[in-house]
């Protein structure tokens, strides 16, 4: 399994607790996924606490749009059943990714948002923020300068479980001085969130750039074409950037593989397998 905190660090800023975090969260998502957990339920699991923590631009730690509010997109995909669930342009809730799954599970549709996602999000019973005042913890109108995070701290999860079976799950508040319903890659099916029989996929960067590039499925038919994991990344990384943007992704395969990789400063990630020693890493 992997996770990221998003492809936004900033060279020579210290990093401790968020990797002390992300060490703690994969260990824990370790010792489910041995204990026989389900790659959907894990995934779940440390996205939910990266958004409650507030260390990183989703959830708690989202950055609000123009408009003065925060807006929150999530996805999440079951690579055995193909099965999607994503919520964008979201307002006050606790989880995005836990509504995500419940539109997966809930509802016959892939996507809700704004307004429609609330509202069912409400009479599901999931939590929302009652004080957003206080509940966010970045300020109306900060800017990624004044941040730790320079645009992308969007959080992700891949997993693969005992049985072979593989998830991927993604969830931000966006980027910086975003536009009230302004939409990246992250809830986008196929663009920021992929999994399938042979691979799970999550992205953060410039959702723009990443949309445009092909996102997280070009990764996968990539791979179904022959390329590596590591190659297939490198590729849609490539492209990202000839569109002018950066970003990176993480990736598990089938097969056991991980990749991790960036064309940005730096990308708050963790990664653990059976086979490799856990690591939490920024740059
Ligand atoms: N990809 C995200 C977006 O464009 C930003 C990020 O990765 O932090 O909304």
């Amino acid at each position: 399994m992997a996770l990221h905190g998003g492809a936004g660090a900033v060279a020579g800023r210290d990093y401790t607790v968020t990797e002390r975090h992300l060490r703690e969260l994969t260990s824990q998502c370790q010792d489910q996924l041995r204990s026989g957990a389900v790659a959907l339920d894990v995934v779940e699991y440390a996205v939910r606490a990266m958004e409650a923590s507030g260390l990183y631009v989703a959830g708690r730690g989202s950055a609000p749009n123009t408009a003065g509010y925060v807006e929150l997109d999530a996805s999440i995909m079951n690579g055995a059943t193909r099965e999607a669930g994503a919520v964008a342009a979201i307002r006050d809730v606790v989880n995005p990714i836990s509504v995500a799954r419940g539109v997966m599970e809930r509802t016959p549709h892939v996507m809700l948002t704004g307004v429609g996602a609330l509202a069912f999000a409400t009479e599901c019973g999931y939590s929302v923020v009652t004080d957003p005042a206080t509940y966010y913890v970045l300020p109306v109108g900060v800017r990624a300068e004044e941040t730790a995070d320079q645009q992308h701290g969007t959080v992700g999860a891949v997993a693969m479980d005992e049985a072979g079976r593989l998830a991927a799950a993604t969830s931000t508040g966006g980027t910086f001085g975003k536009l009230e319903g302004r939409v990246g890659d992250s809830p986008l099916i196929g663009a920021g969130t992929w999994a399938d029989e042979d691979v799970a996929i999550s992205c953060t960067g410039t959702g723009e750039h990443i949309i445009r590039a092909g996102g997280a499925i070009s990764v996968a038919l990539r791979v179904r074409a022959g390329l590596t994991l590591a190659a297939a990344i490198e590729e849609l990384l490539a492209e990202v950037k000839r569109l002018g943007g950066d970003g990176g992704v993480i990736a598990v395969s089938r097969g056991g593989e991980i990749a991790m990789a960036y064309n940005s400063e730096g990308m708050k990630r963790a990664a653990a397998s059976s086979k490799q020693a856990l690591v939490a890493t920024t740059f």
